[in-house]
């Protein structure tokens, strides 16, 4: 633990802005549960062509070929997985690039959207056995970092938070709440824990051991709170020799595993505008306001409208690589909510951002040896 340090907002601000690119996108369609089953239902999704997603309410083979005649839709997006989808493919296809760019010292996040029990825990954290986004791309980042490094000396630093009814909270050092700061560089939370990590085997069990200081339901102690949202990031930094210019590289990875979206984002599906749930989620609804503002060119984006916005600032309107997952179940059951869930994810396709410079800062062009051999020192002494 190297003591509590700022959210490494500083590192988005220092991002220069190139052309606009937008958000990627992709679907994860997670196997069908046991207590789905013996529930009775039946599979109301199906992905063609690794990108094609096709809803129907009822999803019998002859269903599908009279497609037209049921009611449903079908979506379009970067990829989609379908349920054999491993892990680690899920990893390489959506994140294996936001780590290169972070490499290179541009920002990236990854955001997992869907109702409760979809799979966005899984697909974020995973287990032991099958580890998921969060766990392998600090893997991959480790193994890349050793490999570039010029000098050997680099740092991987973690944090952990959670946003529950609009409260900031330390899943690293659960203690009182955090509160959020916007300064010249961005939103800030004060004191909040950055943990320096070292191996892969060391990070699994700290995000582990955060996600159990995840709020939990008051009627059921052991789930996680349908309404907590999880933000882990992951700064890295180190020197690299790029074409003989020795050059300081810093960028930032934020991986999101957001609350439930069953009972914030409801879609009106006649004016195809959010409509306020019974039990709302205000974080997740300021989430869809920002995305529709995004979407329609606004000036004003509301991100001041939740603690989850002010803290996605930089990754949903950028400089920042932003890619979201959206996760949906199979079954017939939950057919609303995985219409909505694709409603949304579709929309997010037409978010526009701005593109992401990289974060470096070149330190000096060795001439010669001796040069070198000094360089080195002054790195050395640096740090
Ligand atoms: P969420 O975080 O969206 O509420 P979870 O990730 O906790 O949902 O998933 C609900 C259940 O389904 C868990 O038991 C999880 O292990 C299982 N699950 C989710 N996705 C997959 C998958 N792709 N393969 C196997 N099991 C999965
Ligand atoms: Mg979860």
């Amino acid at each position: 633990k190297v003591g509590s340090a700022q959210m490494g907002a500083a590192v988005a601000a220092e991002n220069r802005e190139v052309a606009g690119s937008r958000i990627n996108v992709f679907v994860r369609l997670r196997p069908m549960a046991k207590k789905e089953k013996d529930a009775g239902s039946r599979s109301c999704v199906k992905i063609v062509n690794r990108k094609d997603v096709y809803l129907t309410e009822f999803a019998s083979e002859t269903d599908y070929l009279r497609l037209k005649r049921v009611r449903g839709r079908h979506f379009c997006f970067d990829a989609s997985f379908p349920d054999s989808t491993s892990q680690q493919q899920v990893y390489s296809t959506t994140t294996a690039d936001l780590v290169e760019g972070v490499l290179q010292g541009r920002n990236g996040s990854v955001f997992c959207y869907g109702a409760t029990g979809a799979g966005k825990t899984y697909t974020m954290l995973g287990t032991l056995e099958n580890p998921g986004v969060m766990v392998l791309a600090i893997k991959d980042l480790f193994a890349k970092i050793r490999q570039r490094s010029y000098d050997g000396d680099h740092s991987v630093q973690l944090s952990y938070l959670e946003v529950y009814n609009e409260t900031v909270r330390d899943l690293l050092s659960p203690g009182r709440p955090l509160v959020l700061r916007e300064d010249k560089q961005g939103i800030i939370a004060a004191g909040l824990t950055q943990f320096r990590a070292y191996t892969t085997d060391e990070v699994m069990t700290l995000l582990q051991q955060g996600n159990q200081n995840r709020t939990t339901e008051p009627t059921r102690v052991n789930e996680t709170s349908s309404r907590s949202h999880a933000i882990l990031q992951v700064v890295a930094e180190y020197k690299c020799n790029d074409s003989g210019i020795i050059v300081k590289r810093i960028g930032k990875l934020s991986l999101i595993d957001l609350a439930g979206s069953e009972r914030a984002l409801a879609t009106d599906q006649r004016t195809q505008r959010s409509i306020e749930g019974a039990n709302i989620n205000r974080s997740l609804l300021a989430l869809s306001s920002c995305i529709n503002a995004l979407v329609e060119g606004k000036k004003h984006i509301p991100y001041r409208n939740s603690k989850l916005t002010q803290l996605l600032k930089d990754s949903l309107g950028g400089p920042c690589n932003t890619v979201m997952i959206a996760n949906i179940s199979p079954s017939n059951l939950s057919f609303g909510e995985t219409q909505n869930t694709l409603h949304w994810a579709d929309r997010a396709k037409e978010i526009k951002t701005k593109g992401c410079a990289s974060n470096e800062e070149s330190i000096r062009v060795p001439d010669s040896e001796v040069d070198q051999a000094k360089l080195v020192l002054e790195l050395q002494k640096e740090n």
